[in-house]
């Protein structure tokens, strides 16, 4: 079976045709620059150069179609007709409360779809449209929806709900959702079948450490705490997102700063975190470039900080389940910084957590990094939310 799965942005389709049968990648690509000048397609077939195309590209049914053209193009294309694809995968941010699983989309599905739009207003639109576009270019194909949030949907009321009105959540579902679910359930699936654990007794931990980062805990294979919240800005230090602030410190700037809603939005989600406070970048490869390099001291501080927010949700989560079996990393940063992973383990032996520096010498690949002695098995696991959004649509459409 060969499963085509999207996640489409607001102006960017990232795509991955999976073989099912070898759980193999046929060819992955990323349109972007959707209804913007200068469109281009980077298509990658397996095994083959990257190839780069050009052409305008209005919006995401032409996005699609052109993908598709060039996946059965006879000369560059991997496939011969449209006829192979067996069934369209798609990443959806937000399931909001209705969503605790995938799903097969049908009309119905899609106009719950839609009542979540109020929760991500950014995200799901685009994934929406997505769906309404193969709906259109492929109208007997079968599609599944895959949310960010679902797998956090078995948070406990006490984890989920916040200090506030109970009025509030009753009137707009404020609440705590967490998000990269289908990362979370990956790795913390595959970490204990790569240990030879039990899923179902293990407690883990994982931090998914990316451009957006957050940390989960997992107990029984089941997530219990999370620490993004009602939308993806709480919790960590983030590439441009500020993470847990006080909500007095919000306020007061929207005051004084005559700061509405909106751009409040955009200053903590796309102008703070490593790249606010240090002026440098959001790419932690920079970061670490100027604070450990270049005594850059806003930067050593911004580490700083995204460092001791990490301890500090590792340690609580280890509180809150009482106790941890495996530590997880993940995303750009947990899987490819040898340093951060060290220093983000250091004088963690009072909780459990001790590396094996030699063993932390290694890049993207499953790896057991933790010393003999370390009470808690720490893990490098890559993420890969392609498969496991492919995973999900074979099942269901099966
Ligand atoms: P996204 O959340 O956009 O999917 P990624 O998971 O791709 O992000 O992670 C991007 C982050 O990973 C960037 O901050 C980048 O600097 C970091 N990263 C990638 N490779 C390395 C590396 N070798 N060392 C340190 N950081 C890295």
């Amino acid at each position: 079976m060969k499963v085509l799965v999207l996640n489409c942005g607001s102006s960017s389709i990232k795509y991955k045709l999976l073989n099912m049968a070898d759980s193999s990648t046929i060819a992955s690509g990323a349109m972007e620059k959707i209804g913007l000048k200068g469109s281009f397609l980077q298509h990658q077939n397996k095994g083959q150069e990257k190839i780069k195309l050009e052409g305008e590209v209005l919006d995401h049914q032409v996005g699609i179609e052109y993908i598709i053209g060039v996946m059965t193009d006879p000369d560059i294309g991997c496939i011969k007709t449209l006829e192979e694809i067996d069934a369209v995968g798609h990443r959806v941010v937000h399931g909001g409360e209705e969503f605790k699983g995938s799903v097969i989309i049908n009309d119905a599905v899609i106009a719950k779809m839609e009542e979540c739009i109020d929760l991500a207003p950014l995200h799901n639109p685009p994934n929406l449209k997505g769906i309404y576009a193969v709906s259109a270019l492929m109208p007997t194909k079968p599609q599944v929806g895959v949310f960010d949030t679902a797998f956090h949907q078995t948070m406990p009321k006490w984890s989920y709900m916040y200090g506030i009105p109970k009025s509030l959540y009753d009137k707009y579902k404020i609440r705590r959702y967490g998000f990269h679910g289908t990362s979370h359930s990956y790795v913390s699936r595959h970490a204990c079948e790569f240990l030879g654990l039990d899923y179902n007794t293990t407690k883990v931990i994982n931090c998914h450490l990316g451009n957006g980062s957050s940390i989960c805990a997992i107990d029984g294979g089941k997530s219990v705490d999370t620490s993004m919240g009602f939308t993806p800005v709480e919790g960590l230090l983030m590439g441009t997102r500020a993470g847990d602030l006080d909500i007095g410190a919000v306020t007061y700037i929207m005051d004084k700063e005559n700061v509405s809603p909106e751009a409040a939005n955009t200053l903590f989600n796309k102008h703070s975190g490593l790249a606010g406070m240090s002026g440098v970048s959001s790419d932690l490869r920079d970061i670490e470039e100027q604070a450990l390099n270049q005594g850059n001291e806003d930067a050593m501080l911004a580490l700083t900080v995204f460092r001791s927010r990490i301890k500090k949700y590792i340690g609580a989560y280890i509180a809150e389940m009482g106790g941890c079996d495996v530590l997880t990393f993940t995303g750009g940063i947990g899987e490819n910084s040898i340093i951060e992973r060290e220093a983000l383990c250091k004088n963690m032996a009072f909780l459990g957590i001790e590396l094996d520096l030699e063993k932390n010498n290694i890049r993207a690949k499953d790896t057991l990094i933790s010393s003999d002695n370390s009470r808690i098995k720490v893990c490098v696991i890559p993420t890969d939310e392609e498969y496991m959004i492919a995973e999900e649509t074979m099942k269901l459409i099966k």
